[in-house]
């Protein structure tokens, strides 16, 4: 599904978050929005979610005006920085929340139900752990069954928020070649944040990035690392964050 962000802007309180912001996703890319600590990452993926409202402009998906939807109606799967996963829920029970809280027009049997979450269990390889408590998985694990969930409802549009900022870096890794292949083999199309440059430069198609609520720079990672638009703030070379 393409999205098409149209000049869109956000203030809180009196402090421009989103200045006149316009992008537009192609149906299939990964994309990483990335930029230093409040730059307005968070606020535009939320608002791409409908999460969060925008003062102006309009979130177009697939031709089709979505700005007024509820996030529900958007049909996205939303990842939290820090998973948010149900602690009193089993792995289990937090994929299948998706399904059972859908309208019993739409809602899937149990059977079919029980089959989705083994499938997805499966795709972020995590069958052996379905009857497990969020609080008896590591972080990465944790990670993965927040993914899985997100995935349940098929979503067309992945929205991540630093999914992996609080993971060490084998694990940090290991989730985003799953997150790239994942976008080799399904039709979706991801915008995920975050403030890592080698995060950004390793598996996203296109990086965006944002600067005071602006978009600095847009280009593939090979452009933005040959010619970044701001040496001061990414040289691509060292680190700077
Ligand atoms: P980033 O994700 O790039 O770190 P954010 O989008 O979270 O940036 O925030 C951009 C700016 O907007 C920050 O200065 C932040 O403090 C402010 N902000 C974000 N959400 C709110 C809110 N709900 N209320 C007030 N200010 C907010």
């Amino acid at each position: 599904m393409s999205i098409e962000i149209c000049n869109v802007s956000k203030t809180f309180d009196s402090f421009k978050a989103l200045n006149d912001i316009s992008l537009s996703i192609q149906t299939g890319e990964l994309v990483a929005l990335l930029g230093p600590s409040g730059s307005g990452k968070t606020t535009l993926l939320r608002i791409i979610a409908g999460l969060e409202t925008a003062d102006q402009g309009s979130i177009i998906f697939d031709g089709e005006d979505n700005t007024s939807k509820s996030t529900q109606d958007r049909k996205v799967g939303f990842v939290f920085q820090h998973y948010a996963l149900f602690k009193h829920m089993t792995v289990f029970e937090n994929i299948a929340f998706g399904l059972r809280v859908r309208p019993s027009k739409f809602r899937p049997s149990k059977e079919a139900i029980k089959k989705k979450v083994h499938e997805l269990l499966e795709l972020v390889k995590m069958e052996e752990l379905a009857n497990r408590y969020p609080s008896q998985l590591s972080g990465g694990q944790r990670q993965r069954i927040a993914l899985a969930r997100a995935l349940a409802v098929e979503p067309k549009v992945l929205l991540l928020d630093e999914p992996f900022g609080a993971l060490d870096a084998k694990v940090r890794k290991d989730l985003r070649r799953w997150l790239r292949k994942l976008h080799d083999e399904y039709p979706i199309t991801s915008v995920f944040v975050t403030h890592d440059q080698e995060e950004a430069l390793d598996v996203a198609d296109r990086i965006v990035i944002l600067n005071q609520g602006k978009i600095e720079q847009i280009g593939t990672p090979e452009e933005v690392y040959d010619n970044p638009a701001n040496p001061f703030v990414y040289n691509f070379l060292g680190n700077v964050n």
